[in-house]
């Protein structure tokens, strides 16, 4: 099947569709699934056909660094579920974010960000981009005036996380995305927590969309990798010459296991969103729970915005224990089922203290700004039965009280 064929084809599948079917390439075997070429290089039948894919006359690959036809079925199928021109995937969801941003922006140029976001990405942001001569200002992204004041005549990026780790603030997408494009400023967004099944960033008016795979995507815990979508002239310009440059190429079986878990996706997702929705309200009842934070629940500071922009509230819940750290470290050590840990989007519950670990780094301003208090708790919802999460939460909040 050529690949325009499949594009079109693709277009008329609703996303579910998409995610078992988009992007399939067979080999001369007609394989159902989706075959794994685990193989760096490519061999040419002439050398005649050497020289004209180098000059890329000829449509083949070459090496898997530039690409490999199971990362190419990966990268077809996220782009037809994404309603992007292009995609291309990465080793990890930092080396995405790095290449979204670093293979844009030049010495001399600012970036606009906001504040709540992945310690990694604040991290290349505000450290590894300094040294390169490549300016920053983190604002608060709940507020557009800030995003408008901060622009210079320099600023070629804005970039944000919706919701934000660990605190799951919003960001109005279509509004920034808006201020940027007056400006010619592009609009990367971190689409991890939203996960892709709950957030169309493209659609609400982003350029560019980056995700960690590792977390969702995968979503059972077991391989690293990362995503950036956008439009052709960006993607080959910038993103591919830099990842096909510099080599943070996702390696062929991770691609293969990632492009089986798309098939699952919806599915997982959907489980887990409806699961979270009901912890949200028990912990919100349980004495000892000060505060829940979960954009589908109607007390969410910015509930409008969610039921704008997120069909769904996701499976991620912060939520703050009355007595600080001693009492949280006393919560997490009581629970039997949920792990402690600091990943996400997992099909196995997932606990974690944001103040001492993810968040660790930060000056105490700094998590005060951002709201991460000292009895603050991450949790992401798996896939397991609900009654069993809700004892299990249920028990360590009263061992916490304890
Ligand atoms: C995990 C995560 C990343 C980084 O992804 P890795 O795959 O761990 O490199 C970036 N942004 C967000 C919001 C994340 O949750």
């Amino acid at each position: 099947m050529a690949k325009d064929e499949q594009d079109s084809a693709g277009r008329e599948w609703r996303p579910e569709t998409a995610l078992v079917h988009g992007g399939v390439t067979r080999s001369q075997y007609g394989e159902t699934a989706e075959g794994l070429f685990l193989t760096q290089g490519f061999v040419y039948n002439s050398a005649e056909q050497a020289e004209a894919r180098f000059k890329q006359e000829d449509p083949g690959f070459q090496y898997t660094r530039f690409g490999n036809p199971t990362i190419q079925m990966f990268e077809d199928r996220l782009r037809i579920f994404e309603g992007a021109e292009e995609c291309r995937v990465t080793a990890t969801g930092m080396a995405a974010v790095a290449a979204s941003i670093l293979s844009y922006v030049k010495t001399g140029d600012h970036i606009v960000a906001a504040r709540a976001m992945f310690g990694s990405c604040r991290n290349v942001i505000e450290n590894i981009c300094a040294r390169f001569g490549i300016t920053s200002t983190i604002i608060d992204g709940k507020d557009l005036n800030a995003w408008r004041e901060a622009i210079r005549p320099n600023t070629k990026i804005f970039f944000f996380e919706t919701p934000s780790n660990p605190n799951l603030e919003l960001v109005d997408i279509t509004a920034v995305s808006e201020i940027a494009r007056e400006k010619g400023i592009l609009t990367i967004v971190d689409n991890v927590f939203a996960t892709p099944m709950l957030q169309r960033p493209l659609a609400l008016g982003a350029d560019v969309v980056v995700y960690s795979a590792t977390k969702h995507i995968d979503g059972q815990g077991r391989v690293l990798g990362g995503a950036v979508l956008g439009a052709t002239d960006y993607i080959t310009k910038y993103v591919q010459e830099w990842v096909r440059q510099t080599g943070p190429s996702l390696g062929p079986f991770n691609a293969w296991v990632m492009l089986k878990s798309l098939e699952t996706m919806p599915v997982r997702v959907r489980a887990q969103c409806a699961s979270t929705a009901k912890i949200a309200d028990l912990l919100a009842g349980l004495k000892g729970v000060s505060r829940v934070i979960y954009p589908g629940r109607a007390d969410h500071p910015q509930a409008n915005l969610a039921a704008k922009q997120m069909p769904g509230g996701g499976q991620m819940i912060a939520f703050e224990i009355e007595g600080g750290k001693k009492a949280a470290f006393k919560f997490l050590n009581a629970l039997r089922l949920i792990l402690i840990s600091n990943n996400l989007g997992d099909a196995k519950s997932i606990v974690t203290h944001p103040a001492t670990t993810t968040h660790f780094k930060l000056t105490e301003a700094q998590r005060d700004e951002l709201g991460i208090s000292d009895g603050m708790i991450r949790l992401s919802i798996g896939l397991e039965a609900v009654e069993d999460l809700a004892d299990d939460l249920t028990q360590a909040v009263k061992a916490a009280k304890g």
